[in-house]
């Protein structure tokens, strides 16, 4: 396993041929997350029962005492050892809920145990920035149907959050302000595209979404990762994810499969805080009920995405979609 520079882009890139042999969506009496049995057989959390439980993956991307690369670097095309760390959040005993069946007071601990760990990884030198998510669903490349999340911890800050924090700088600059303080109030204002807000935490789809169906959370004030947040504030965090989730569950009446991602400040020093607000990114990839949206052409080659639902009618289409789950009950 090891890191490789791309010439052509400036960007770092993972190699971790050990994952090709992990195991691909076992059935549920084989599953590696559910609890083991009284003689500690079974998976791998040798306890009876949990309720959030976190551990190394079995097949990191990295690692803190990562081996020799497996090939030899040069001054055009670099390679270096996968310093960092790949864990794994298993917030579940239970192998057959999604994120949207817990409650918010369990959703809260869940983000507590988030906030946990991007501290504790945050003080290890060779950690420059800490990304916690969830691949829900086999669509988005979840590998295991029993709910859990993953957390890595990367020895540089990853391409697109780069280009996010240093275009929030920009227009730092230029307007002198948060760029997501200042949408936070602006998507407030104007209505048309928030899904959920309940004066602490605001939901939205992005005024220029890349997928139909994304949505961004964020704390209504400048919190640079969750520990500027305090207790009542995860609380809110919480409720308006749960919010989220009901309503995309409820969308086309099945589970939707999505990838959740939270990005925080980068972790070595204060230089990106004026510009990292803390936000959770969904990203569903369906269109409409039967059909997704596949990236092609123009956003593979091109890095331009296309969408064919304005984030007006979508954000309408999720609002009308909680009310559903309200009115039947499944809230
Ligand atoms: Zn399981
Ligand atoms: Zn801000
Ligand atoms: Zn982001």
């Amino acid at each position: 396993m090891e890191r490789r520079y791309d010439a052509f882009s400036g960007e770092w890139r993972s190699f971790a041929e050990a994952r090709q042999d992990r195991t691909f969506l076992p059935s549920s009496s084989e599953c590696p997350l559910c609890p083991s049995d009284e003689n500690g057989d079974g998976g791998e959390i040798p306890r009876t029962s949990f309720d959030i439980v976190t551990f190394d993956n079995r097949f990191p991307t990295f690692t803190a005492s990562p081996p020799a690369p497996s090939i030899v670097g040069t001054d055009l095309t670099p390679v270096a050892p996968a310093i960092g760390a790949a864990e794994v959040v298993v917030w579940s005993a239970d192998h057959n809920v999604t994120l949207a069946d817990l409650p918010v007071e369990r959703l809260a601990r869940l983000v507590d145990v988030w906030a946990e760990r991007y501290a504790d990884l945050a003080a290890r030198a060779e950690v420059a920035y800490v990304l916690t998510f969830e691949n829900h669903g086999t669509i988005v490349g979840a590998t295991l149907s029993h709910p859990h999340g993953q957390i890595y911890a990367y020895p540089e800050v990853p391409p697109r959050v780069r280009a996010e924090l240093l275009h929030a700088r920009d227009v730092l600059a230029t307007r002198g302000t948060c760029v997501r303080c200042e949408t936070g109030t602006f998507e407030l204002r104007e209505g048309a595209r928030l899904v959920a807000d309940d004066g602490t935490t605001t939901a939205f789809v992005p005024f220029a979404a890349r997928f139909p169906y994304e949505v961004q959370i964020q704390p209504r004030r400048h919190a640079t990762s969750l520990l500027d947040l305090a207790d009542g504030e995860r609380m809110s965090l919480a409720s308006v994810l749960h919010d989220v989730l009901v309503a995309y569950n409820a969308l086309f009446d099945f589970p939707l499969p999505y990838v959740l991602a939270l990005h925080q400040a980068p972790t070595v020093g204060p230089d990106w805080l004026r510009v990292s607000h803390a936000h959770i990114e969904l990203t569903p990839l369906h269109r409409d009920a039967a059909k997704l949206k596949y990236l092609a052409g123009s956003e593979i080659a091109a890095g331009a995405f296309v969408s064919d639902v304005a984030p007006e009618r979508s954000a309408g289409a999720l609002r009308a979609a909680k009310e559903r789950a309200i009115s039947t009950g499944r809230y």
